[in-house]
């Protein structure tokens, strides 16, 4: 068995056309595709990947995309969509109907939880959140068909006591989908964890130039894929061929990236722990981070991110000062790109359930020099 994360990623199934050998996978650019006759426009089923119907429905290009990402993940089946937030919003609409419910951990990615309120709530599906570290909180009804689980969730980084979490699911036989936006598939394995559906941002690493948004939704289910695929086509997600192709570029130095990030990222929070006005780092692989104990029983790898939580005495105008003097770090949403981010968040307004009484920055570790993004934290440190 070759190795998934590099080999997996480089190596792959696509056939180029006869006579241009290149590695690289083509783009492929059509909304219609040409039958060569009645017979081969009616042979055609478009949920099959066995042949070309309609742009919307996949193109090499895609469909390779596709494959790699499965791959990746150890999945069978993948399915692109325009955003990671799409591909959530992909997994809601595949598996829930009006009178079902869906339960959502309190650190889970914002927007998600957003439309859970909104949208959701619109269609009758209720959500309720729970504690990503007591699974007991876990409230699975009669009416819960989906759990989601953020290894770790989002701003504040804990680590979820997955093994609970999927067993207290499992036994009231709720679908399983992880947010594996933060693992990239590399940190751990989502199947082996529990998932019976993965979700990506590949908006982050696997496109890793901070250039393309772009989801993707894996699954080894044959009967869930069905209704993915279904849900996929009467929402009409598709994604941009050169999109697809530049995430196929990213794909094999995704190994290399993470690992690149995540040593920086483990360095800069390991020196911030000590500073003055800090009063904690949170990184699932720093001892002493909530849920640090479920990371250390599941993955030796981490995203090159982490949130720093102010000296509850620390205002937010010294937090603010302390950004707008940063110069490498810039300020704004989303991560996996080169350029290191900062952005500062506020918990009383996010969490059901605060655990923290200060302020938070959250930061993504670029691929800048560590010393230089160390002395940029530190003469910006002077401001608090
Ligand atoms: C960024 C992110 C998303 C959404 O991705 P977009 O492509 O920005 O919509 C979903 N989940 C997590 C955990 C993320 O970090």
């Amino acid at each position: 068995m070759t190795d998934k994360a590099t080999t997996g990623l480089i190596h792959h199934p696509y056939t180029p056309p006869a006579g241009f050998e290149g590695a690289p996978v083509a783009v492929h650019k059509a909304s219609t595709v040409i039958f060569k006759d009645t017979a081969a426009l009616r042979s055609r089923d478009w949920r099959s990947k066995q042949g070309y119907t309609y742009g919307l429905h996949g193109t090499p290009t895609t469909f390779t995309l596709e494959e790699r990402l499965a791959t990746l993940e150890g999945a069978k089946h993948c399915l692109l969509a325009p955003s990671g937030l799409a591909a959530i919003t992909l997994v809601h609409l595949a598996l829930l109907q009006q009178g079902d419910e869906v339960l959502l951990p309190d650190n889970v990615y914002a927007p998600g939880r957003e439309q859970a309120r909104t949208l959701l709530a619109g269609f009758g599906v209720s959500h309720r959140l729970y504690d990503p570290l007591q699974p007991e909180t876990l409230a699975v009804g009669e009416r819960t068909k989906l759990v989601w689980v953020e290894a770790p969730g989002s701003v504040t980084m804990e680590f979820p006591d997955v093994d609970g979490i999927v067993a207290r699911s499992r036994a009231a036989g709720a679908v399983v989908a992880f947010d594996d936006t933060w693992s990239s598939g590399l940190a751990y394995d989502a199947f082996a964890l529990g998932a019976d559906i993965a979700v990506h941002a590949l908006t982050k690493y696997p496109s890793g130039g901070a250039d393309v948004l772009m989801g993707a939704v894996c699954t080894r289910d044959d009967a869930l894929q069905e209704q993915l695929t279904l849900a996929h086509m009467r929402l009409g997600l598709g994604v941009g061929a050169n999109d697809a192709e530049l995430v196929l570029r990213s794909l094999p130095t995704l190994v290399l990236r993470y690992d690149a990030h995540d040593a920086a990222a483990r360095r800069l929070a390991h020196w911030l722990k000590g500073q003055p006005g800090i009063a904690q780092v949170l990184h699932p692989a720093l001892p002493g981070s909530p849920g640090h104990e479920h990371w250390a029983r599941h993955c030796t790898r981490a995203a090159g991110l982490f949130t720093v939580v102010f000296d509850a005495a620390v205002t937010q105008a010294r937090v603010d000062g302390f950004l707008d003097r940063l110069r490498l770090f810039r300020l704004g949403y989303s991560w996996g790109g080169p350029v290191s981010l900062a952005v500062p968040y506020d918990l009383r307004s996010m969490r059901a359930a605060p655990r923290w009484p200060g302020l938070l920055a959250r930061f993504s570790i670029g691929l800048e020099s560590v010393d230089d993004l160390q002395a940029d934290l530190a003469q910006a440190l002077e401001a608090l």
